[in-house]
This record gives structure tokens, sequence and C-alpha cells, in this order.
């Protein structure tokens, strides 16, 4: 059988996300554990759930993202050696509605301060002018911190979370039928935010190669390559 190697696309760590438990080393052996190759922190930004301080000039608002992400980069560099920690962010644009952001990085979040101000518009030209890859996070949760009557603009993306783990069946196949009229990617995830969960292991995306960098997870889902992981089984 055909090696995979599994990512999962949306993790969080409690040092910059206010609803996570766990430390940024505490995801990365969690996965480590459930045989995954990597994944990719997504913390909430700036209109979201942040455990960062809001006051903090931007520089430092946006620099506290990237050392959550270097020190559990660190960490497994020095006790995973195979496993790779992705950056990205969890861009909350209104109505409670996010946009997971890959492909970017701290001199991104430099040169675009205030990213919060932009229109869903702006943001996504400002992240696909940099080479960077969207992904609508649980387009169709239903919450009520979400309002559901708030737009959705699958013309601005490049992919829509498939699957969430957290999310009821309906909404993941609503997003599917959005994914598929619009011919978008897909993506799985699992929205992770404690080392402990049951959910760990049964989200994200299997490719038949490893991704090592921001680039080539980009890359890789350009290309479409990768299968999703429903509820912790590969897709055909
Ligand atoms: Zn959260
Ligand atoms: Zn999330």
């Amino acid at each position: 059988m055909e090696k995979l190697y599994k990512y999962d696309t949306h993790v969080h760590d409690k040092l910059c996300s206010a609803c996570s438990s766990s430390l940024p080393e505490e995801m990365v052996d969690a996965y480590v554990k459930a045989g995954y190759s990597g994944i990719v922190f997504t913390n909430h930004f700036f209109l979201g759930n942040t455990a960062v301080d809001r006051k903090l000039p931007w520089a430092d608002f946006v620099t506290a993202y990237w050392n959550s992400y270097l020190r559990a980069k660190a960490y497994a560099a020095e006790h995973h050696p195979d496993f790779d920690v992705l950056f990205g962010i969890e861009h909350h644009y209104g109505g409670g509605k996010e946009v997971l952001t890959y492909g970017i990085d701290l001199d991104f979040l430099l040169a675009h301060p205030n990213l919060h101000e932009y229109s869903i518009k702006e943001y996504c030209d400002a992240v696909h002018a940099a080479g960077g890859y969207i992904s609508h996070a649980h387009p169709f949760r239903n919450r009520p911190y979400i309002d559901m009557s708030y737009p959705l603009n699958p013309e601005l993306w490049d992919a829509a979370e498939v699957y969430n783990h957290y999310n009821n069946p309906g909404a993941d196949d609503e997003a599917e039928a959005l994914a598929k009229e619009w011919d978008l990617g897909r993506t799985s995830g699992g929205d992770e935010h404690h080392a402990n969960s049951e959910g760990i292991g049964k989200s994200g995306i299997a490719f038949p190669y490893p991704v090592h960098t921001e680039r080539e997870f980009v890359e890789a889902l350009r290309r479409r390559d990768g299968k999703c992981i429903l509820n912790g089984v590969v897709e055909d």
C-alpha cells in the first residue's frame, strides 16, 4: 500500500487562542503520537478568540503568533525531527466567519498592519498576491456566535473546509456541495484546541509525499494531491 503523510490543517494552541488549553509542544506530541507527519497552526487572529493582547503594537501582536510557531518548530526539530510544524492563521473577517490562511509568514503580517480592517476581498487579494492559500473554515457551521446571514464569498477562496471534526454532518455536506459547485479545493481540519482531545487523528489531509515547508504545503494543496481524512478514514 502507498505510504501517506498526514497533516492536520487546523490546530490551535493556548499561547495564541483563548479557547485552547494546550501548549504548542503538547499539540506536537499529540499528533506525533497519532502518527501524523505534521500540523499547521491556525490560531484565532485579531478579531477572533485570540489569546494575544490586541492592545500590543501591530509588530508585537503578529510576532507573538510567529514566536509560538517557532517554539513548536524548535521543539519538533529537537524531539521529533521527522515532524513538520507549519504556520497559518484562522482569520476572522466578520459575522463569526473565519478563513484558514496558509502560505503566509511573519513578513506578510508585518507588511499588512491592521489586516482585520480589510474587507474579505482585500484580505484574500493580499494573501493571494503573497502566494498564500485560503480555505474557508467550517463555512456552514451554525452556532450562536456565527451570523448565518453573513454572506459567503466562495469566488474569493481556494478551498473550503469540507470536514471539520466538530461540525454536525449536515454542515459538512453543505460545504462539500459548495466546493463542488465552485470547483474549490477541499480541506479537512480537526480544529483541535486540546492535546487530550478524542478528535486528534480523525481529520486532516494525507499526501503521497511529505511536505516540509509552507510553500510545499500550498503547492500540494493547489495540485489537489491530498486526500481528506474524514472521521479517521482517508477517503478513496
Ligand atoms: Zn477556538
Ligand atoms: Zn479553529
